[in-house]
């Protein structure tokens, strides 16, 4: 059996987005799952619209996602002398012939076509006729004019496509100038691809691509199109769906791993599960068993992922990707509690890292205010005593643990005859600036003995300061 090759071939016009790093990874686990090859492909023939700044985001995004390949990046652009033999050997075998059509003619047959309404269409004037080489033309493909082209498509079923509907597509633009569907098969065939795995976009091009492949005597890959990605409102995907670009769910603090579990899922499904491991992705992947009908992106879902992974993963590794969004909040985890620490104590409470670094900031600064409700509802004259006696036991520990912490609660709340929640909520309050945090010993263990006294001092001040002026 011949080794299965797949490639990802984006255009390099902006960044990489759901959908794309979705095609991109199907095709990456159908490599993977076959003990195959995944190449990289860049695109870059539309010279007007691809970037740098592009190329480099899309390779940004793939490192990001683990999504590596085996070979490439190919460019396109560095292909052009290939693309010209293959048009002249082309040229050479008759499956392509030089048009001098004037822009004008051109015009005229599109007009025409549309006052008949019926779809604009070359009408193959120069196939029969000699067009010099050195004078302007463009070079056409002799697009069979009988017959129909049936794709096999692993996704879609089977495509049947007459000839009739095909023209003599453009190959060779008149600035010498290969196009696009001329370089893509060139470079599957060149590339040995065996599955070409791409967006339901692209199935227009396939009948002409497959008519390119046979007049090159190459074998015919497998075609997989996968359906479009729509928003919940039934539209295609856009910004105004909330993010698109992979990188932008980074710096919104996802994790890599819920990204791909969310997007291997989308579209494709393996009985009810949910939550798969990279190695299960691999082992269980299969492209027939991707769906033809659009896939809708649910931002909940993905959220919903991300906790889960956020929750599961080594806190070492949570605190080394928090760190950076820790200081966009202006905060230097270095010069307070051991980040990994923070992320054990916060374990389960954030559902991305954005949400992680602000619910943590507390342990490194002192805030401005306390949350309103919060200090409504447990700052108040009746918690007064409570944080006072709090104030004067923690001020005397020696030893500053969670243990000695709940000790010294504990101690307030049975002297005063009052559940624990009573001494606790108002001196989380007090602490925290809100009234949710991990348990209370831990948090004020790592937020340290003089910021907890000074930050219950505020506390007691608020108090005082609302009781005389209601
Ligand atoms: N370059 C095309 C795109 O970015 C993909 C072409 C292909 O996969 O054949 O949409």
């Amino acid at each position: 059996m011949t080794q299965v090759r797949t490639r990802f071939a984006p255009s390099p016009t902006g960044y990489l987005h759901v959908g794309g790093a979705r095609t991109a990874l199907f095709s990456w686990l159908y490599a993977r799952r076959h003990g195959g090859v995944f190449v990289l492909r860049i695109e870059d023939t539309d010279l007007e619209r691809s970037t740098l700044e592009s190329i480099n985001a899309i390779l940004e995004g793939m490192t990001w996602l683990g999504l590596d390949y085996d070979e490439g990046p190919f460019y396109q652009t560095e292909r052009f002398d290939r693309y010209n033999a293959v048009i002249d050997q082309l040229l050479g075998s008759g499956w392509a012939y030089r048009c001098d059509c004037s822009r004008e003619r051109l015009d005229g047959l599109r007009e025409e076509a549309m006052a008949r309404k019926e779809k604009p269409r070359y009408d193959g004037y120069c196939r029969g006729r000699t067009v010099a080489s050195d004078a302007p033309h463009v070079v056409r493909f002799r697009t069979p004019a009988e017959g129909s082209v049936v794709i096999e498509d692993r996704v879609q079923g089977r495509i049947v496509i007459p000839n009739s509907e095909l023209d003599d597509l453009i190959i060779r633009r008149s600035d010498g100038a290969p196009t696009y569907n001329l370089s893509v098969v060139v470079d599957d065939v060149d590339m040995g691809i065996t599955h070409v795995i791409r967006g339901a976009d692209h199935i227009n091009n396939t009948p002409r691509q497959i008519h390119i492949f046979r007049a090159l005597r190459a074998p015919l890959p497998e075609f997989a199109h996968v359906p479009m990605i729509h928003g919940a409102d039934g539209a295609k995907l856009s910004k105004r769906h909330g993010a698109v670009s992979v990188m932008q769910y980074r710096d919104e603090g996802y994790l890599p791993e819920a990204l791909l579990n969310y997007l291997v899922r989308l579209g494709w499904s393996h009985g009810d599960q949910e939550i798969f491991s990279l190695d299960e992705m691999i082992a269980q992947f299969d492209i027939a068993a991707v769906n033809r009908s659009a896939s809708v992106f649910s931002p909940d879902k993905l959220l919903w992922l991300n906790q889960h992974y956020l929750q599961h993963a080594d806190p070492h590794r949570v605190a080394r990707l928090l760190s950076p969004h820790m200081g966009r909040l202006g905060i230097d985890p270095s010069l307070g509690p051991d980040l990994v620490a923070v992320v054990r104590a916060q374990e389960g409470r954030a559902k991305t890292l954005v949400e992680l670094a602000e619910i943590s900031a507390f342990f490194y600064r002192d805030f401005d205010a306390f949350e309103e409700q919060a200090a409504r509802k447990h700052l108040r004259p009746v918690a007064e005593e409570a944080l006072r006696g709090v104030r004067t036991g923690l001020a005397a520990l020696d030893t500053w643990t969670p243990a000695a912490v709940h000790g010294v609660v504990e101690a307030v709340a049975a002297s005063r005859e009052v559940n624990l929640g009573k001494v606790a909520q108002p001196l989380r309050v007090a602490v925290v600036g809100r009234a949710a945090s991990p348990g209370i010993d831990v948090t004020l263990h790592l937020v340290g003995k003089a910021a907890c006294l000074r930050r219950i001092d505020q506390a007691l001040a608020h108090i005082r300061a609302q009781a005389e002026h209601p």
